[in-house]
C-alpha cells in the first residue's frame, strides 16, 4: 500500500506533522493559511485537520466516531465550509458575515469550531476585510483555515495573521501509485494523468472519476495546435471567446505552459520528465519547428500571461497580446 498518515493524507508529509503535533500538543493556531495550485491538496488537509480537532475517538481522528462521520459526509454542525458559488465567481461579504454568525455560538458538539474558506483568493475587498475582523480578534474554540492559490494574492494583512502552510505538488509516481492503490486506476491511466496532474492528487482524482476533463484537455490542445495555423483574426476570436470564461482561461493557460514547457524540454535534449506523455510526437515536431529559443520565448509569454491575470488584467487583451506572440503560420 501506499504509505499514508492516520489523517489519510497521501505525501505533504510536513504539513501533516505539523498540524498533528499542534493538535497533540493542544497549541493549534487560531488560522492557517493553505495555500497551492488547485487540487494539490489544502481542502482533503483542512478536512483532515477539522477530523482531528472535531473527533470524540480515542485517537484523533478515529474516523469511526459520529463526529467523523459527520465531517465526512459534510454534516458536522461545527464544521464551516464557505466558497464562492462556482470557481471563478466571487466569494461574498454576506458570506463572510453569516460565518461570523455562526463562529459567535459556541461549538454544538465539539471543543472546536472550524471554518474553510476555500479559494480566498475570489474574496471580494469587502468580504477580505470583512474576516480580518474575525483573524484579529477570533473567539478561543475557532480554528479558521484560509485555502487560496497563492499568498501573494491576498491581503498582507490577511497572510500575516495566518500561518502559512505551502502545499507543493507531489512528485509524479507517488500520485501514479495512489491512483492505482486507493483509487483503483488502471495502471497506464494512473500513469498518464499522473503526469498530466503536474503533482496534484486532487485533480489526477477528479479527471479519473470525471472523464470529460480529459476530453477538455484534448480539445483544447487541438485548438491550440489549430491556433498555430490560424491568421491573426481567428485567433482574436478565440481569445474573445475564451476570455469570458475565466476558468476555462486558467485552465487553458496551465495546459498551454505544460505544452511549452514540454516542447522546450525536448528542444533542449534535456532529460526530465514530459507531461503530456500521450502525444510525444506532437511535441517533438514543435521541438523541430521551435527550437530552444522560441519555445522558451513561449513558455515566458504563458506565465507572464497568468501573473498578468492574477493582477486582475483584462483577460481579452492579456489573451490577445498571447496569441499574438505565438509563431505565424
Ligand atoms: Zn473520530
Amino acid at each position: 500500500m501506499e504509505a499514508h498518515d492516520s489523517l489519510g493524507i497521501v505525501g505533504h508529509k510536513w504539513a501533516v506533522k505539523l498540524l498533528r503535533q499542534a493538535v497533540e500538543a493542544g497549541s493549534v493556531s487560531h488560522a492557517y493559511l493553505f495555500t497551492g495550485p488547485p487540487g494539490v491538496g489544502k481542502t482533503t488537509l483542512a478536512r483532515a485537520l477539522a477530523r482531528a480537532l472535531l473527533c470524540q475517538g480515542e485517537e484523533a481522528p478515529c474516523g469511526d466516531c459520529r463526529a467523523c462521520r459527520l465531517v465526512a459526509s459534510g454534516n458536522h454542525p461545527d464544521l464551516h465550509v464557505v466558497e464562492s458559488e462556482q470557481p471563478g465567481d466571487s466569494l461574498k461579504i454576506d458570506q463572510v458575515r453569516d460565518l461570523q454568525h455562526q463562529l459567535s455560538l459556541t461549538p454544538l458538539e465539539a471543543r472546536w469550531r472550524v471554518a474553510i474558506l476555500r479559494r480566498f483568493e475570489e474574496a471580494t475587498t469587502s468580504a477580505a476585510n470583512a474576516l480580518l475582523k474575525t483573524l484579529e480578534e477570533p473567539p478561543a474554540y475557532v480554528v479558521l483555515a484560509v485555502l487560496a492559490r497563492d499568498a501573494d494574492t491576498l491581503l498582507p494583512t490577511i497572510v500575516s495573521r495566518c500561518q502559512q502552510v505551502n502545499l507543493h505538488p507531489l512528485p509524479a509516481p507517488q500520485v501514479e501509485r495512489a491512483l492505482v492503490e486507493r483509487w483503483g486506476a488502471d495502471p497506464e491511466q494512473a500513469k498518464l494523468l499522473a503526469h498530466l496532474s503536474g503533482g496534484r492528487l486532487g485533480w489526477a482524482v477528479r479527471t479519473l472519476e470525471d472523464s470529460a476533463g480529459l476530453q477538455r484537455r484534448a480539445q483544447r490542445l487541438d485548438e491550440l495546435g489549430e491556433l498555430l495555423n490560424a491568421p491573426i483574426t481567428a485567433r482574436f476570436r478565440y481569445a474573445e471567446r475564451l476570455a469570458r470564461d475565466p476558468i476555462a482561461t486558467q485552465e487553458t493557460l496551465d495546459l498551454w505552459l505544460g505544452w511549452w514547457r514540454d516542447v522546450l524540454l525536448l528542444a533542449a535534449e534535456a532529460n526530465a520528465p514530459l507531461t503530456n506523455i500521450d502525444r510525444v510526437s506532437a511535441l517533438r515536431d514543435h521541438a523541430r519547428r521551435f527550437g530552444v529559443e522560441r519555445s522558451t520565448a513561449l513558455v515566458e509569454a504563458v506565465r507572464s500571461a497568468a501573473d498578468h491575470l492574477k493582477c486582475n488584467a483584462n483577460p481579452r487583451l492579456t489573451l490577445e497580446v498571447l496569441l499574438l506572440d505565438l509563431p505565424r503560420p
